[in-house]
């Protein structure tokens, strides 16, 4: 099979124009070069079906769900529907180190696929930009007579970029003479993991974000009491740098449907799904909107519900839950170089984890499910069948899904599935696990509890200390975002398959006034990840007419 980057590059993209018809809006598309363009459309009526492409807990063998968001998309137009896409941007860490693009695999992605990997409209390096302009501020404002009393210990606020560099973590600042500002501790998020991407993402319009953004939390004083950006009067000139980026970007699939990406927050530390601005605009133009929310459903498919979905009124009409059967039998207990043996019953086993995701979906929040086996051309026929027989005990469809070999004709099964689920379920409304009146505690409790699966959960000194210090400061009715690992519902990755029972450890507690979240830490999270011996940068070739190779 030829590589993604020589399957995209096989494809002109459609001129914007064509893109702009084929979506009906004849005004507000400003076109960005030949095949990308910007949406800056203000009377949002989203009124379409939403569907929520979700996941079983990763494993390293790769589910795809970026890639099944794409190819449902194009399935959806194969059977007559208008449909589009809105997923997140890919963020250049990831791309240069292990896990390579996000512009999906195969025959299922989104073109042109090496701009959208690389710098795509810039909108990452604007939001990298207007946080550091933060940074800088708040550094000055310390040199020229520190006005606010900042306490330099206690500046919450990173600065970042949008590459994988672990020797920026923690970095020391100000050195030098008296001019050069005053020396203290700093460090670098990768921009996905900072505040100023979850801001823009979830803003509704421009005075919303100029709010959030205003609402950032800095430092606090030597009193103890907060410092926000615009207390350094920070969130006009970091909106000005973001007004292009704001605006969502839209490209098509390999068969020319047309695809929003815009925005890319983690699922860890933030809501991991694309802005709400683009998933609005695709929901007023199109009749079905397919979006991913990342990491496993557990942790992108409860934020995604609980914050963005709560905060905007949106529910999705079905969730897609995508599974394949080599993570399913690594959940199973198989080891990643066993993989290649058909093993249906170590794929049953593993299924346990997949009927908790649907439990959660359909039984915790009330919502329709399906679930797509992405697959792969190693699955065995018995092995396929444990896993539709693990779906059918709960009445949930389990279908092959080809999308990375097949494109749009892979999925019209799935497509069929999703679209009678929609008709039969026109007005979905989700069952939150908590709501935003009880107390942080609570909140959290209850995502471990009935998400997680969680026995017990427990909150460390500094996690209480900083609880009692969030509800004094009057922020307890924001909902949660719980940073644990990906791998496993529990804090524990190497706990795959369904463990229940589990202790939740929350360490610490983390105030995101502009998201308008509150991060509950449970385990080790990362905000500045490293690359690996051989990062994917090594494969890569600029040749000599332009084109890139070796990019996946
Ligand atoms: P996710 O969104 O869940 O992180 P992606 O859709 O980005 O996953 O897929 C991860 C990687 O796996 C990509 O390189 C993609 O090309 C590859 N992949 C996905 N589905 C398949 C498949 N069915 N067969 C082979 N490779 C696949
Ligand atoms: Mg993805």
């Amino acid at each position: 099979m030829p590589t993604d980057i020589e399957i995209a590059s096989s494809v002109t993209p459609d001129p914007s124009q064509r893109l702009r018809q084929s979506l009906g809006f004849p005004q507000n598309v400003e076109p960005y070069g030949l095949n990308k363009a910007k949406i800056n459309y203000s009377k949002l009526d989203p009124k379409a079906k939403l569907i929520l492409v979700s996941a079983i807990n990763p494993t390293p063998a790769g589910e795809g769900k970026t890639t099944i968001s794409i190819g449902l998309t194009d399935s959806l137009a194969k059977i007559g529907k208008n449909a589009c896409v809105a997923i997140r941007e890919p963020s250049l860490g990831p791309v240069f180190g292990i896990k390579g693009g996000a512009a999906g695999g195969g025959h299922a992605q989104v073109i042109p696929m090496d701009e959208i990997n690389l710098h795509f409209t810039g909108d990452i390096h604007a939001i990298s930009a207007a946080n550091n302009l933060l940074a800088a501020l708040l550094d000055n404002h310390i040199h020229q007579g520190n006005d606010l009393r900042i306490h330099p210990k206690k500046i919450t606020l990173r600065r970042c970029i949008d590459l994988n560099d672990r020797a920026l973590r923690n970095v020391v600042i100000g050195l030098g003479t008296a001019g050069d500002g005053i020396v203290r501790d700093d460090g670098f998020y990768i921009t996905a993991a900072s505040e100023v991407m979850a801001i823009l993402c979830l803003s509704r319009d421009i005075s919303d974000l100029k709010r959030r953004l205003g609402n950032i939390l800095i430092a606090y004083n030597v009193d103890g009491d907060p410092v926000y950006a615009k207390d350094l009067k920070a969130e006009n000139a970091m909106a000005i740098l973001l007004k292009e980026a704001f605006k969502p970007n839209l490209v098509q699939t390999l068969e020319g449907t047309p695809a929003f990406i815009h925005g890319g927050p983690f699922a860890n530390i933030a809501h991991g799904c694309n802005s709400v601005i683009a998933t609005k605009t695709a929901m007023t133009f199109a009749d079905y909107v397919v979006t991913e929310a990342g990491f496993g459903a557990d942790l992108g498919a409860e934020k995604f519900l609980d914050i963005k979905c709560r905060g905007n009124g949106l529910a999705p009409s079905c969730v897609v839950i995508v599974a394949t059967v080599r993570a399913l039998k690594m959940h199973g207990g198989i080891l990643k170089t066993e993989l290649a043996a058909p093993n249906a019953e170590a794929v049953s086993r593993g299924c346990e984890n997949l009927k908790k995701h649907i439990e959660n979906i359909t039984g915790v929040f009330g919502l329709k499910a399906v679930v797509a086996i992405n697959r792969f051309t190693t699955d065995t026929d018995d092995e396929i069948n444990a896993v539709k027989h693990a779906c059918a005990v709960l009445g949930v469809k389990a279908i092959l899904t080809d999308v990375h070999q097949n494109g749009g004709a892979g999925g019209r099964e799935l497509a069929q599935e999703v679209v009678d689920i929609c008709e039969n379920n026109t007005n979905p409304k989700i069952t939150f696990p908590y709501t935003l009146e009880d107390g942080i505690k609570e909140k959290v409790s209850a995502v471990c509890q009935k998400i997680y699966g969680a026995g017990k959960v427990v909150f460390l000194p500094k996690a209480k200390t900083e609880i009692e210090k969030i509800t004094a400061m009057g922020y307890s009715t924001l909902p949660v975002v719980i940073a644990k690992t990906q791998y496993s519902f529990s804090e524990d990755a190497a706990l795959i398959g369904r463990p229940s029972g589990f202790t939740v450890n929350i360490r610490e507690i983390q105030l995101r006034a502009g998201s308008g979240f509150i991060v509950a830490v449970a385990g080790d999270i990362m905000l500045m990840p490293g690359l690996p011996k051989i990062p994917a940068a090594y494969n890569m070739l600029l040749n000599d007419d332009g084109t890139v190779s070796g990019l996946s």
